[in-house]
């Protein structure tokens, strides 16, 4: 079954809202074992009537978001007369329904609406109850010698998701018959690359018939994505992790803070932060994660050589003798954060972003990261980053956060 995807409106291509529906779309349609074989985008007006006719050429399924609003350029229900030769007429319930949408929120209603009640006779009107436009269904048998299902779904994700969930997921299982639905296991691994796999196992796993493979690479991470039988997912997760198991974050999509989290919470444990370069980020992505409260209560944001001497107790004389981007600074930093916070773990780092500020010995890009344990020792590692500010870090708060899981995962 060849499913296509039209998404409208102007704003999607001058780039102010973006276009989310196909990420969305996909990840949905892929739950039930379907996939969108092409997406086109195209701007509210008379595009959309040939984008139509381009579609519904190939396409069994033709999802349309957008477009079903009162302006004059809200023009997918006319698109859908004029393509599939199809006539509009008003509906009686779907006027009645846009009419108490108004009443209810004590608002009159444009004479523009009106159109909103405009369907294909035979067509379903799908309800929406988020807003006033309802969606469209046009079954295979309206299109004539195209056979092509037609969806029109609000632009508004707030009305799109619900819709899709209540009246397009039903309709697709039905077309589509029922079909085994492949798993799909997403194991997202951290501190190794893309190329890691590739010298490593990706010729094994071609090897295992019946098994598609797939990489998402990120900054500070690899996503290995295995679809396929139960049976052959477990032998390609048994074959990665044979190898890069010491690596592996998560096998249910959860991101690296939200696994340093549930391994705190784990182990009842509290993690305290002590950040010069990145500002607060690896706090931020820490509370990210709701429920944050049970394992986090001290982040520290150190960027001044005096905060850092005031706050966390570093040494004035380590902080001029070695700078405040060097091994025994970030030791102290993390072993004052434990100090001050009373946590079981702190993690500390401080570097250079850039673009000013490098030196020959300490190029742009250095940073140090120290993770010390309430009864243990302290590990300090230099590391390079050399990449622009944000990149930069992004990649230290990956790397700090790894670290705290590999103390916790021992
Ligand atoms: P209305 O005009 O009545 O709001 P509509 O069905 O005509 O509804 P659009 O005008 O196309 O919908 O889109 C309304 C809003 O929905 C957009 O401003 C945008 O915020 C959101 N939207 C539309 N398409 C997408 C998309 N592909 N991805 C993400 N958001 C979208
Ligand atoms: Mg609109």
């Amino acid at each position: 079954m060849r499913i296509e995807l039209l998404t409208t409106g102007t704003e999607l291509l001058l780039g102010t809202t973006q276009n989310t529906h196909g990420a969305w779309l996909g990840q949905e349609l892929f739950k039930i074992g379907l996939r969108i074989a092409r997406q086109v985008t195209v701007p509210d007006g008379p595009a959309v009537i040939e984008a139509m006719h381009d579609a519904a050429e190939a396409a069994d399924v033709l999802l349309v978001t957008g477009g079903l609003g009162p302006t004059s350029d809200d023009l997918t229900r006319e698109a859908v007369s004029e393509v599939f030769g199809v006539e509009l007429l008003e509906d009686a319930a779907a006027l009645g329904t846009i009419e108490k949408f108004f009443a209810e929120r004590g608002r009159e209603m444009a004479e523009a609406n009106r159109k909103q009640a405009l369907a294909p006779v035979g067509a379903d009107i799908l309800p929406n109850p988020n807003g006033t436009a309802p969606g469209l269904y046009v079954p295979p048998r309206l299109t004539g010698d195209r056979q092509c299902a037609v969806f029109l779904l609000p632009g508004p994700p707030v009305e799109m998701y619900p819709m899709y969930h209540a009246e397009v997921v039903p309709r697709l299982e039905a077309l589509a018959g029922i079909e085994a639905v492949p798993g799909m296991l997403e194991l997202k691994f951290v501190g190794i690359g893309e190329s890691d796999f590739h010298q490593g196992i990706d010729d094994a796993l071609e090897q295992i018939a019946g098994l598609e493979v797939g990489y998402c690479a990120r900054l500070g991470e690899v996503d290995l994505r295995l679809v396929g039988a139960p049976d052959v997912i477990a032998a390609g997760r048994e074959l990665a992790l044979a190898q890069f198991g010491k690596q592996l974050v998560s096998d249910d999509g959860s991101s690296l803070e939200e696994t340093v989290v549930r391994l705190l919470k784990a182990r009842g444990k509290f993690v305290a932060t002590a950040e010069s370069c990145t500002g607060g980020l690896i706090a931020t992505r820490l509370t990210d994660v709701p429920g944050a409260s049970e394992v986090f209560g001290y982040g520290f944001v150190t960027y001044a050589n005096e905060a850092k001497r005031d706050v966390l107790g570093v040494s004035w004389d380590d902080l001029e003798k070695h700078g405040a981007v060097s091994e025994p600074v970030a030791r102290q930093m993390a072993e004052g954060a434990l100090r001050v916070s009373g946590a079981d773990v702190a993690v500390a780092v401080t570097g250079i972003a850039g673009p000013a500020g490098g030196s020959e010995e300490k190029p742009v890009g250095t940073v140090f990261l120290a993770v010390a344990e309430k009864d243990g020792s302290t590990k300090v590692v230099r590391q390079m980053h050399p990449r622009g500010r944000a990149a930069f870090r992004r990649a230290v708060s990956q790397s700090a956060l790894e670290m705290v899981r590999r103390v916790l995962a021992r």
